[in-house]
Protein backbone atom coordinates (compact mmCIF):
# COMPACT_ATOMS: atom_id res chain seq x y z
CA UNK A 1 0.00 0.00 0.00
CA UNK A 2 0.85 3.61 -0.62
CA UNK A 3 1.39 6.47 2.00
CA UNK A 4 0.00 9.56 0.31
CA UNK A 5 1.94 12.07 2.94
CA UNK A 6 0.85 15.37 1.39
CA UNK A 7 -2.23 16.49 -0.46
CA UNK A 8 -5.08 19.25 -0.57
CA UNK A 9 -7.87 17.61 -1.23
CA UNK A 10 -10.00 20.60 -0.11
CA UNK A 11 -9.08 22.42 -2.82
CA UNK A 12 -12.27 22.87 -5.33
CA UNK A 13 -10.42 21.11 -8.22
CA UNK A 14 -11.49 18.06 -6.35
CA UNK A 15 -15.24 18.94 -5.84
CA UNK A 16 -16.61 17.08 -8.84
CA UNK A 17 -14.95 13.47 -7.37
CA UNK A 18 -13.72 14.73 -4.03
CA UNK A 19 -16.50 12.08 -2.21
CA UNK A 20 -15.77 9.43 -4.33
CA UNK A 21 -11.73 9.36 -4.36
CA UNK A 22 -11.81 9.34 -0.57
CA UNK A 23 -14.53 6.76 0.18
CA UNK A 24 -13.63 4.70 -2.44
CA UNK A 25 -10.93 4.96 -5.51
CA UNK A 26 -7.89 5.97 -3.50
CA UNK A 27 -8.47 2.62 -1.15
CA UNK A 28 -9.33 0.32 -4.32
CA UNK A 29 -6.81 1.65 -6.00
CA UNK A 30 -3.55 1.05 -3.57
CA UNK A 31 -3.45 4.47 -1.33
CA UNK A 32 -4.02 3.83 2.42
CA UNK A 33 -3.35 6.71 4.11
CA UNK A 34 -3.79 10.90 3.42
CA UNK A 35 -2.66 13.53 4.89
CA UNK A 36 -4.72 16.37 4.06
CA UNK A 37 -2.45 19.62 4.16
CA UNK A 38 -3.61 22.27 5.53
CA UNK A 39 -2.22 25.71 3.12
CA UNK A 40 -4.43 28.72 3.98
CA UNK A 41 -6.52 29.02 7.18
CA UNK A 42 -9.70 27.78 5.49
CA UNK A 43 -7.62 24.61 4.11
CA UNK A 44 -7.00 24.47 8.06
CA UNK A 45 -10.56 23.76 8.47
CA UNK A 46 -11.45 22.09 5.42
CA UNK A 47 -8.70 19.65 6.14
CA UNK A 48 -9.64 18.54 9.49
CA UNK A 49 -13.25 18.43 8.65
CA UNK A 50 -12.47 15.83 5.44
CA UNK A 51 -10.17 14.12 8.31
CA UNK A 52 -13.04 13.51 10.24
CA UNK A 53 -15.63 12.61 7.83
CA UNK A 54 -12.76 9.75 6.23
CA UNK A 55 -11.25 6.99 8.44
CA UNK A 56 -8.42 7.11 6.68
CA UNK A 57 -7.97 10.66 5.86
CA UNK A 58 -5.45 12.63 8.65
CA UNK A 59 -5.31 16.74 9.02
CA UNK A 60 -1.90 18.67 9.09
CA UNK A 61 -2.91 22.19 10.31
CA UNK A 62 -0.71 25.19 8.93
CA UNK A 63 -0.32 28.80 7.44
CA UNK A 64 2.02 28.88 4.48
CA UNK A 65 4.12 31.32 3.90
CA UNK A 66 2.58 32.46 0.67
CA UNK A 67 -0.61 33.15 2.46
CA UNK A 68 0.37 36.86 4.87
CA UNK A 69 -3.07 37.61 5.43
CA UNK A 70 -4.05 34.28 7.57
CA UNK A 71 -1.29 34.90 10.16
CA UNK A 72 -2.94 36.25 13.07
CA UNK A 73 -3.03 34.95 16.38
CA UNK A 74 -6.34 34.31 16.44
CA UNK A 75 -5.58 31.79 13.66
CA UNK A 76 -2.82 30.19 15.20
CA UNK A 77 -4.62 30.03 18.60
CA UNK A 78 -7.61 28.02 16.62
CA UNK A 79 -5.15 25.38 14.78
CA UNK A 80 -3.51 25.18 18.58
CA UNK A 81 -7.18 24.33 19.99
CA UNK A 82 -7.77 21.98 17.19
CA UNK A 83 -4.43 20.22 16.89
CA UNK A 84 -5.05 17.73 19.74
CA UNK A 85 -7.79 16.37 18.00
CA UNK A 86 -6.76 12.85 17.13
CA UNK A 87 -6.77 13.02 13.22
CA UNK A 88 -4.17 16.00 13.59
CA UNK A 89 -0.56 14.83 13.08
CA UNK A 90 1.70 17.05 12.27
CA UNK A 91 1.82 21.29 11.69
CA UNK A 92 2.19 22.81 8.06
CA UNK A 93 2.59 23.26 5.17
CA UNK A 94 4.74 26.51 7.08
CA UNK A 95 7.95 27.30 5.86
CA UNK A 96 9.58 30.38 3.79
CA UNK A 97 9.20 31.13 -0.11
CA UNK A 98 11.23 33.56 -1.43
CA UNK A 99 10.47 32.91 -4.97
CA UNK A 100 6.70 33.99 -4.74
CA UNK A 101 7.31 36.80 -2.11
CA UNK A 102 10.32 39.31 -2.34
CA UNK A 103 9.70 42.13 -0.38
CA UNK A 104 11.71 42.20 2.51
CA UNK A 105 9.12 42.95 5.08
CA UNK A 106 6.86 40.16 4.02
CA UNK A 107 9.99 37.86 4.04
CA UNK A 108 10.13 39.19 7.88
CA UNK A 109 6.78 38.23 8.47
CA UNK A 110 7.50 34.50 6.67
CA UNK A 111 10.31 34.09 8.73
CA UNK A 112 8.45 35.01 12.32
CA UNK A 113 5.32 33.05 11.78
CA UNK A 114 7.76 30.22 10.30
CA UNK A 115 9.01 30.24 13.89
CA UNK A 116 5.85 30.92 15.72
CA UNK A 117 4.58 27.41 14.23
CA UNK A 118 7.75 25.64 14.75
CA UNK A 119 7.56 26.84 18.11
CA UNK A 120 3.85 25.81 18.23
CA UNK A 121 4.78 22.09 16.78
CA UNK A 122 7.31 21.74 19.63
CA UNK A 123 4.55 22.86 22.21
CA UNK A 124 2.29 20.05 21.00
CA UNK A 125 5.02 17.33 20.21
CA UNK A 126 3.88 17.38 16.74
CA UNK A 127 5.93 16.63 13.54
CA UNK A 128 6.05 19.76 10.91
CA UNK A 129 5.85 19.80 6.75
CA UNK A 130 8.11 22.57 5.53
CA UNK A 131 7.31 24.26 2.23
CA UNK A 132 10.33 26.28 1.21
CA UNK A 133 11.45 27.42 -2.03
CA UNK A 134 14.35 29.96 -3.00
CA UNK A 135 15.03 29.72 0.43
CA UNK A 136 17.46 26.96 1.33
CA UNK A 137 19.55 28.65 3.79
CA UNK A 138 17.15 30.22 5.70
CA UNK A 139 15.53 27.50 5.79
CA UNK A 140 18.13 24.90 7.00
CA UNK A 141 19.61 27.09 9.61
CA UNK A 142 15.99 27.94 11.16
CA UNK A 143 15.46 23.85 10.85
CA UNK A 144 19.07 23.16 12.62
CA UNK A 145 17.97 25.81 15.34
CA UNK A 146 14.81 24.00 16.25
CA UNK A 147 15.44 20.76 15.59
CA UNK A 148 15.85 18.22 18.43
CA UNK A 149 15.33 14.34 19.04
CA UNK A 150 11.71 14.69 19.49
CA UNK A 151 11.05 17.92 16.81
CA UNK A 152 11.29 16.56 13.63
CA UNK A 153 9.57 16.47 10.13
CA UNK A 154 8.81 16.60 6.23
CA UNK A 155 11.07 18.89 4.14
CA UNK A 156 8.00 18.70 1.18
CA UNK A 157 8.73 18.91 -2.69
CA UNK A 158 12.52 19.08 -1.99
CA UNK A 159 13.85 21.16 -4.63
CA UNK A 160 17.18 21.91 -3.52
CA UNK A 161 21.01 20.09 -3.37
CA UNK A 162 21.76 16.66 -2.87
CA UNK A 163 24.61 17.43 0.02
CA UNK A 164 21.64 19.83 1.58
CA UNK A 165 19.52 16.91 1.80
CA UNK A 166 21.87 14.51 2.95
CA UNK A 167 22.32 17.26 5.71
CA UNK A 168 18.78 16.85 6.53
CA UNK A 169 18.60 12.76 6.91
CA UNK A 170 21.91 13.08 9.11
CA UNK A 171 19.76 14.90 11.65
CA UNK A 172 16.66 12.44 11.03
CA UNK A 173 14.41 14.80 8.81
CA UNK A 174 12.19 12.82 5.90
CA UNK A 175 12.75 13.86 2.27
CA UNK A 176 9.52 14.64 0.09
CA UNK A 177 9.19 13.43 -3.24
CA UNK A 178 6.67 13.80 -5.84
CA UNK A 179 5.70 14.52 -9.72
CA UNK A 180 8.84 16.53 -10.64
CA UNK A 181 11.04 13.07 -10.03
CA UNK A 182 9.21 12.14 -13.08
CA UNK A 183 10.11 15.31 -14.92
CA UNK A 184 12.29 15.96 -17.99
CA UNK A 185 13.97 18.54 -16.10
CA UNK A 186 13.76 16.90 -12.91
CA UNK A 187 17.77 15.61 -12.93
CA UNK A 188 18.35 17.54 -9.54
CA UNK A 189 16.10 15.43 -7.52
CA UNK A 190 16.49 12.30 -9.10
CA UNK A 191 20.29 13.14 -8.00
CA UNK A 192 19.14 13.68 -4.55
CA UNK A 193 16.86 10.21 -4.77
CA UNK A 194 20.57 8.76 -5.37
CA UNK A 195 22.27 10.13 -2.81
CA UNK A 196 19.95 9.37 0.37
CA UNK A 197 18.31 6.24 1.88
CA UNK A 198 15.21 4.87 0.97
CA UNK A 199 14.38 5.42 4.69
CA UNK A 200 14.35 8.89 4.32
CA UNK A 201 12.29 9.24 1.68
CA UNK A 202 7.96 9.75 2.02
CA UNK A 203 5.91 9.69 -0.95
CA UNK A 204 3.42 12.79 -1.99
CA UNK A 205 1.63 14.62 -4.65
CA UNK A 206 0.95 18.14 -3.91
CA UNK A 207 -2.12 17.19 -5.38
CA UNK A 208 -3.90 18.69 -7.70
CA UNK A 209 -0.70 20.39 -8.43
CA UNK A 210 2.28 18.49 -9.70
CA UNK A 211 1.03 15.75 -11.74
CA UNK A 212 3.64 13.43 -12.44
CA UNK A 213 4.61 11.99 -15.95
CA UNK A 214 2.64 10.98 -18.05
CA UNK A 215 0.12 13.67 -17.23
CA UNK A 216 2.40 16.68 -16.25
CA UNK A 217 0.17 19.61 -16.15
CA UNK A 218 -3.01 18.31 -15.33
CA UNK A 219 -4.87 17.95 -12.46
CA UNK A 220 -2.87 15.30 -10.55
CA UNK A 221 -4.13 13.16 -7.51
CA UNK A 222 -3.05 10.40 -5.68
CA UNK A 223 -3.39 7.51 -7.70
CA UNK A 224 -0.82 8.87 -9.66
CA UNK A 225 1.51 8.17 -6.95
CA UNK A 226 2.73 5.11 -8.51
CA UNK A 227 4.37 6.84 -11.15
CA UNK A 228 6.30 8.36 -8.24
CA UNK A 229 7.15 4.90 -6.64
CA UNK A 230 8.08 3.52 -10.37
CA UNK A 231 10.74 6.19 -10.86
CA UNK A 232 12.05 5.90 -7.67
CA UNK A 233 12.34 2.08 -7.65
CA UNK A 234 14.15 2.41 -11.41
CA UNK A 235 16.37 5.13 -9.46
CA UNK A 236 17.29 2.85 -6.78
CA UNK A 237 17.56 -0.32 -8.88
CA UNK A 238 14.51 -1.96 -6.65
CA UNK A 239 11.27 -2.98 -6.86
CA UNK A 240 7.96 -1.00 -6.59
CA UNK A 241 6.82 -2.84 -3.60
CA UNK A 242 9.81 -2.13 -1.90
CA UNK A 243 9.65 1.90 -2.24
CA UNK A 244 6.07 1.37 -1.47
CA UNK A 245 6.15 -0.52 1.85
CA UNK A 246 9.63 1.38 3.28
CA UNK A 247 7.77 4.92 2.56
CA UNK A 248 4.35 3.69 4.19
CA UNK A 249 6.36 3.18 7.04
CA UNK A 250 8.76 6.14 6.94
CA UNK A 251 5.31 7.78 6.93
CA UNK A 252 4.28 6.03 9.78
CA UNK A 253 7.47 7.05 12.07
CA UNK A 254 6.90 10.90 11.09
CA UNK A 255 3.33 10.92 11.31
CA UNK A 256 2.95 8.81 14.45
CA UNK A 257 -0.56 9.67 15.14
CA UNK A 258 -1.27 7.82 12.52
CA UNK A 259 -2.79 4.61 13.23
CA UNK A 260 -1.17 1.65 11.25
ZN1 LIG B 1 1.22 21.57 -0.51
Amino acid sequence: MIFETHAHYDDEKFDQDRVELLSNLLKENNIGKVVNIGASFRGCKDSLELATQYEDVYAALGIHPEVLEDMTDENLDWIKANASNPKVVAIGEIGLDYYWVKEEEQRAKQRMWFNKQLDLAKELNLPVVIHSRDAAEDTFNTIVGYNTQENKGIVHCYSYSKELALEYVKMGWYIGVGGVVTFKNGRKLVETVEAIPLESIVLETDCPYMAPEPYRGQRNSSLYLKYIAEKIAQIKNISVSEVEQVTYENALRIYSKVKG
